[in-house]
């Protein structure tokens, strides 16, 4: 049996308006073996939202509970919320050979970095701020102080930028999940990424 590689850990971050929840969606639909990390939010769930498949929706006191007893991978308070990576499901996905998909802030994505440097770091953005600034606006999910205060904070996401390995402009929405899709296939491609053992697998089974 050829040995089986371990999947890659995919963080997509960028600021809020650039799109990810439908870039996740399409890449999630067009690529079915890939897993999903269903993050846990203090947030209230916006409508239609539902519990464990857009978030696990805790209060306070269960995510500090959940904190507490190291079940998270990272966490961060985003606008006011805390949100985190459940670690369980990512490690066993991980381990089963699995691609797991992390959408999570800058804050979160450096903290992924620091435990799992071998993680692939994709940066969305829109074609423009004043795109951005539109589609914040054009949302319409949340208050005139909550957009406000998402503009101000797309600033400082975007000023994490350098952190990442790939950025990835979001204008059409088929063509940025063709570039993440690009992405990955040469991230599986690296040599680097194969044990000694699973080269020999490989080599034995495409030469032997
Ligand atoms: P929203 O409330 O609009 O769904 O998400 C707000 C922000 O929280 C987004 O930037 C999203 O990427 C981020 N986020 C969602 N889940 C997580 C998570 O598990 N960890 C971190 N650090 N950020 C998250």
């Amino acid at each position: 049996m050829k040995a089986m590689p371990k999947g890659l850990l995919i963080v997509l971050s960028g600021p809020s308006g650039a799109g990810k929840g439908t870039v996740c969606q399409l890449l999630r639909q067009r690529n079915p073996r890939l897993a999903y990390s269903v993050s846990a939010t203090t947030r209230a769930p916006r409508p239609g939202e539902k519990h464990g498949v857009n978030y696990f929706f805790l209060n306070r006191e269960e995510f500090e509970t959940w904190r507490a007893r190291g079940e998270f991978l990272e966490w961060a308070e985003v606008y006011g919320n805390l949100y985190g990576t459940p670690r369980s499901y990512v490690e066993e996905r991980l381990a089963s050979g699995q691609d797991v998909l992390l959408e999570i802030d800058t804050q979160g994505a450096l903290q992924v970095k620091a435990s799992f440097p071998t993680g692939v770091f994709i940066f969305l953005l829109p074609p423009s701020f004043a795109e951005l600034k539109a589609r914040i606006t054009q949302r319409g999910t949340e208050s005139e102080n909550e957009r406000m205060r998402r503009l101000a904070a797309a600033q400082s996401e975007i000023a994490q930028l350098r952190a990442y390995d790939y950025l990835v402009v979001n204008d059409k929405v088929e063509e940025a999940v063709a570039r993440v899709e690009a992405i990955l296939m040469a991230e599986h491609a690296r040599v680097n990424r194969f044990s000694d053992e699973e080269l020999k697998a490989q080599l034995e089974g495409q030469l032997g």
